[in-house]
């Protein structure tokens, strides 16, 4: 009775993994934003790779901002010249904006570990300057709170996919949000810089003494949550601190 049962368990086990390949081999591969078919998995269409605008040098050295020609290797932009950041250097993958925006809150809704793995590939490239020589990755947390409506922290999902695209390791609660901040945007950059001021901290007993870290996050919009969170890993002992994002919002008429 007990062999017949394995026997079952067994077998339908092997008939979900055959059927889960013959679905995988004979559904077409959709376009990560728009669904639409295209050749290959994990692939964007003709058009909506031609809407997004995907950052490429020349751009400043710190903060990967393009300049609309090259000035030098070095080349800092306006805000980096100004005020130095708490990280040392920054990248994303592309623009935030409406053309991009469903791209991006996909990795809210759907199919989660799809879009992740793409974006995860996306970031080790983009990000190949921020991860050379890094010893964790540290995705920005939610608080608790959120983090069980939602279920998943998506900044978490996209450290796991740097990660597994050939990525440092993933330090995935060292650092927490202590306190529940208001959704960011309507806010305005200092609103939103008073918003996260104090709201994260190390996890007890987890040193980044010595350590190069990378924060990870899906969008950088002002950058007040990654500049609260660099400084939180530079007190806490930290030897460098990048930060990676999928995507980045630039101010109109840059
Ligand atoms: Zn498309
Ligand atoms: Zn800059």
């Amino acid at each position: 009775m007990q062999a017949s049962a394995t026997f079952t368990a067994r077998t339908a086990s092997r008939l979900r993994q055959i059927g889960r390949a013959v679905v995988d081999g004979v559904l077409p591969p959709r376009c990560l934003s728009c669904g639409d078919i295209v050749d290959e998995p994990d692939a964007l269409c003709g058009l909506c790779w031609g809407g997004i605008t995907f950052f490429a040098p020349p751009w400043c050295v710190l903060c990967g901002l393009p300049f609309p020609h090259p000035i030098g290797e070095d080349a800092l932009c306006g805000n980096c010249a100004s005020e130095r950041p708490a990280w040392d250097q920054a990248r994303a993958v592309l623009r935030y904006d409406k053309r991009s925006r469903s791209l991006v809150l996909g990795l809210k809704h759907g199919d989660h570990t799809h879009v992740a793995r793409a974006f995860g590939l996306w970031m080790h490239r983009a990000g190949n300057e921020v991860l050379t020589g890094a010893d964790l990755l540290v995705p920005v947390p939610l608080h608790w709170t959120r983090l069980f409506r939602r279920r998943y922290n998506q900044a978490a999902l996209l450290a796991h996919a740097i990660r597994a695209a050939g990525g440092p390791d993933v330090a995935a609660d060292w650092l927490v949000r202590r306190r529940r901040t208001p959704v960011q945007g309507h806010l305005g950059p200092a609103a939103r810089e008073r918003n996260v001021c104090g709201a994260f901290a190390m996890r007890p007993r987890c040193s980044v003494v010595g350590k190069r870290v990378v924060i990870v996050d899906d969008v950088m919009t002002t950058g007040a949550t990654v500049e609260e969170c660099a400084r939180v890993l530079r007190r806490a002992g930290a030897a460098s601190v990048g930060v990676l994002t999928l995507a980045r919002a630039l101010r109109t008429g840059t």
